[in-house]
């Protein structure tokens, strides 16, 4: 099983603390971790990939652990936990922010939504009000589809933040991985980098050519900065298609991860994850022995 995650916060956010969903802190990592070293054997992506496709029974107990979006802070909570059980990972991070200084799309929106920074706001005419958990979750939910059906999900979260910003501290907890963090993945015997675009748009909603660009710039930076070829690729949101993965494959990619495989008949290019998105235990137990 291939594990997802996004987000870590710190421990000193509170337990029932929302972002996105129930938010999981640095100590519920851990003890996830701790866990998968008592009963899972953690591969790194590569091996399990091949132990995966050739549907060895190793694979039942076969983990691996990728992160997306793979955000500054997140790094530098996580890579303690991983280094100190020498427990391999594939970070597939986004470069943009290299170039701009800018939050992902919809991480800004995570920001702006959870963040607290305004107790309410106006979007084309529609008040959503940033104060209780529910108003902060339904503003979220309702912008992240905005942006979607939008059909540019970057220039709708543009706009906005123009009309929105955010303080330079806020920014940087959500921003991506620094140049030092993608050294040091680059020097490291147990991190890998995956390829996951350069601003996280939807594929589905890009030309051919966009796509390729936004494949193969965000390819070239983690590989000039980290020292070590990208053979990984995520596709950003879970979204791709055949003519998709042709590209993932025109670019360079040995395999790719998708979140639910779509199954088009192309499986080293739709390796299926487990998303984890809470804290608990009990949860993630279930998650891993596959139950619903
Ligand atoms: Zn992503």
């Amino acid at each position: 099983m291939i594990l997802e995650y996004h987000l870590i916060f710190p421990d000193s956010h509170p337990r029932d603390t929302w972002n996105a969903g129930n938010i999981i802190r640095v100590k519920d990592f851990a003890r996830q971790m701790r866990y998968l070293k008592k009963h899972y054997q953690i591969l790194p992506l590569d091996d399990y990939a091949e132990v995966f496709l050739s549907q060895s029974p190793q694979s039942k107990r076969a983990i691996a652990l990728t992160f997306d979006d793979c955000g500054q802070r997140t790094f530098s909570l996580v890579e303690p936990v991983l280094s100190q059980e020498h427990f391999p990972a594939t970070f597939f991070a986004n470069t943009s922010h290299l170039k701009d200084g800018k939050l992902l799309w919809f991480t800004y929106f995570n920001a702006l939504c959870f963040e607290k920074s305004y107790s309410s706001i106006n979007i084309k005419g529609r008040e959503y009000l940033l104060q209780t958990k529910q108003q902060c979750f339904h503003a979220w939910q309702d912008l992240i589809h905005q942006a979607q059906i939008s059909g540019d999900a970057i220039a709708y979260s543009e706009a906005i933040s123009a009309k929105y910003p955010l303080s330079a501290e806020i920014i940087e907890n959500y921003l991506g991985l620094t140049e030092k963090q993608i050294k040091n993945i680059g020097s490291s015997a147990h991190f890998a980098f995956g390829g996951h675009t350069h601003h996280h748009p939807y594929l589905t909603q890009l030309s051919p050519e966009k796509q390729q660009e936004e494949i193969i710039e965000n390819k070239r930076l983690l590989e000039q900065i980290g020292g070590k070829p990208v053979r990984y690729f995520a596709y950003p949101g879970g979204k791709y298609s055949l003519p998709i993965i042709d590209i993932v494959k025109a670019c360079g990619f040995s395999a790719a991860c998708a979140e639910k495989s779509l199954n088009l008949g192309e499986p080293r290019f739709e390796l299926p994850r487990t998303g984890i998105y809470s804290p608990s235990l009990i949860k993630f137990i279930l998650k891993l022995i596959r139950v619903p």
